[in-house]
């Protein structure tokens, strides 16, 4: 393909991007701090509780970071190409969600002070904690420069294919469709509605879908059918 641009991010979503990474990271190292003060006064028969609200504590710093980490990497994604690089930018939410508990959890289960009952319950504590980490701060489905490529010179072919000179387009503040007319019935009178490029749609709203009722309509005024739409070259 001739036209191929590959994504980069605008400048605006990567300050955004490196803001909320700032934000992730702090939540992190505080996660990693709480642990560390679990670890050194709280394994005790006598502080079970305190000991159970940190590790509810930490569990929500770390979700907080992963959950702040993915919403960075939607804005300036990695690219696919430096596989290591890829898995780790991807997934560092549940590689530290694991490690904020992965040490407690063995020094509760290997000490030798606590009875068995505390034992028990910080045991299976800490261990589900971990888990939940683990699990929610995988990326099941990460955002790389090359899917959103592909997205982009998708929907900028449509409006090629549509005989339209211009990727200006328009959406809704509360809307899943990008319009290619102002004066669609379903943004028209509708409040702040902004318009842009498709990348600009993309970036700023995650959409990728044409309103049919525009597709539609750009069809009959530039006498395009079906199949020249569907045709994929
Ligand atoms: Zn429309």
């Amino acid at each position: 393909m001739s036209t191929e641009k590959v994504f980069e991010a605008s400048p605006e979503s990567k300050a955004s991007a490196k803001q909320l990474r700032l934000f992730a990271i702090l939540a992190w190292v505080l996660a990693m701090a709480g642990q560390v003060f679990a670890i050194l006064k709280l394994i005790h028969d006598e502080t079970l509780v305190w000991l159970i609200v940190a590790i509810v504590v930490i569990l929500a710093l770390a979700i907080t970071g992963s959950w702040l980490w993915k919403k960075a990497n939607r804005l300036d994604p990695a690219s696919e190409q430096d596989k290591v690089r890829f898995f780790v930018q991807n997934q560092l939410g549940a590689i530290l969600g694991v490690l904020a508990f992965l040490p407690m959890v063995i020094l509760i289960l290997t000490n030798k002070e606590i009875s068995g009952k505390t034992k028990g319950i910080a045991g299976v504590i800490a261990v589900v904690a971990m888990l939940v980490a683990g699990v929610t701060g995988v990326d099941f489905n990460p955002p790389s420069v090359e899917k959103y490529t592909k997205e982009i010179n998708e929907q900028t072919g449509t409006l090629k294919k549509l005989n339209l000179n211009t990727d200006l387009v328009y959406w809704a503040r509360e809307g899943n469709k990008y319009h290619i007319y102002e004066d669609c019935q379903h943004i028209k009178n509708r409040e702040g509605v902004s318009s842009g490029t498709v990348k600009e749609v993309w970036e700023k709203k995650g959409i990728s879908e044409l309103c049919k009722t525009c597709q539609a309509r750009a069809m009959r005024e530039n006498n395009v059918s079906e199949d020249e739409l569907n045709n994929p070259g």
